[in-house]
């Protein structure tokens, strides 16, 4: 039986470098309660992917603990921590198969309504029961028959029947083609409600959807205020 997580982040001391000649992070604390959405902004190189990837333990922090529900990530089984946290980056990376195993990616065991019913949540439902063999269409190697705003809401609808406690959001810089900011900003308020969400945010739209922003700079907080105060 799984755990299920409630959703609550904290970075606790939290030193980390790519390499020990350059800290990213030199002493970081952060609380996140289960349920809020954060919204982070800050300019290049300030440290929100370094931070993302952190909750996502792509990178153990060299000190200090990030923690999920008070649990220290690196005492998590890795089942576990895939199923509580989520990350969907801005590549939107889609697999070779057809978009249903796409969406089903991560939840194998999904059956087709289910699978229907993430992409409705997300608004990708019309695109995808346009596409030549609708839900049985193979997106092939590196998603040549959608783009990248098709892409970006097929990873939103995976995103979604997934389901995690935490979802980490590494948003699209470039604009997206195909579907329209108001599209995109409905389908993620679908996304992140009832759970924990960090947005690293390029979009206005996204930052008022936040309970919270959180300006960074050379790996600090040096806002942290409701998008109204901003
Ligand atoms: P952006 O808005 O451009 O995405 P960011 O705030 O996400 O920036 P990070 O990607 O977290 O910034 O990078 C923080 C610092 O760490 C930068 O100086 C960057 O060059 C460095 N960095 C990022 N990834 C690596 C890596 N894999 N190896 C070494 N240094 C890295
Ligand atoms: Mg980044």
């Amino acid at each position: 039986d799984l755990w299920n997580a409630r959703g609550h982040i904290r970075f606790q001391d939290v030193h980390f470098g790519y390499s020990d000649d350059r800290v990213i992070l030199p002493d970081f604390t952060l609380d996140i309660p289960a349920g809020q959405t954060v919204a982070l902004v800050g300019t290049t190189g300030a440290g929100k992917s370094t931070l993302a990837k952190l909750v996502s333990r792509f990178y153990d922090p060299s000190s200090g603990s990030v923690s999920l529900d008070g649990v220290d990530l690196r005492r998590l089984h890795p089942k576990d921590l895939r199923r509580a946290i989520v990350m969907v980056t801005q590549e939107a990376y889609l697999f070779s198969g057809t978009v249903a195993d796409n969406i089903a990616f991560g939840k194998p065991d999904a059956t087709m309504d289910e699978i229907r019913a993430a992409a409705r949540a997300v608004g990708a439902d019309a695109f995808i029961e346009a596409l030549p063999d609708g839900y049985g269409t193979d997106v092939n190697k590196r998603g040549g028959r959608v783009s990248a705003g098709q892409r970006q809401l097929i990873s939103f609808a995976r995103a979604f029947l997934a389901d995690p406690a935490v979802l980490i959001l590494d948003e699209a810089t470039a604009s997206l083609d195909m579907p329209s900011e108001r599209q995109i900003q409905e389908a993620l308020q679908t996304l992140l409600a009832d759970r924990t969400a960090i947005i690293i945010a390029h979009r206005l739209s996204t930052v008022a959807i936040a309970d919270r922003v959180l300006v960074m700079e050379h790996g600090e907080i040096i806002e942290d205020d409701t998008p109204e105060e901003l």
